[in-house]
């Protein structure tokens, strides 16, 4: 089995029982996007202020999908 990586931004992901879900790696379920830097983050815990600039222009831009490999 290769893999999984994210189907919209192809970080690999990884699987956890706890949760029931895919995170992406060293970060969390959900991507999010600061529409100040243009910079995508993700974190174990969505944040509301930017980790690169500080903004709190952050939304959330998509969450973890996996792509199967056919
Ligand atoms: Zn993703
Ligand atoms: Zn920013």
């Amino acid at each position: 089995m290769g893999d999984i990586v994210c189907s919209k931004c192809g970080i690999r992901l990884e699987w956890v029982n706890e949760w029931g879900r895919y995170i992406h790696k060293n970060g969390g379920a959900i991507m999010q996007f600061c529409t100040d830097c243009k910079r995508e983050f993700t974190k174990e815990r969505p944040v509301r202020a930017c980790p690169y600039c500080g903004s709190l222009s952050v939304v959330d831009n998509h969450i973890a999908m996996p792509r199967y490999e056919r």
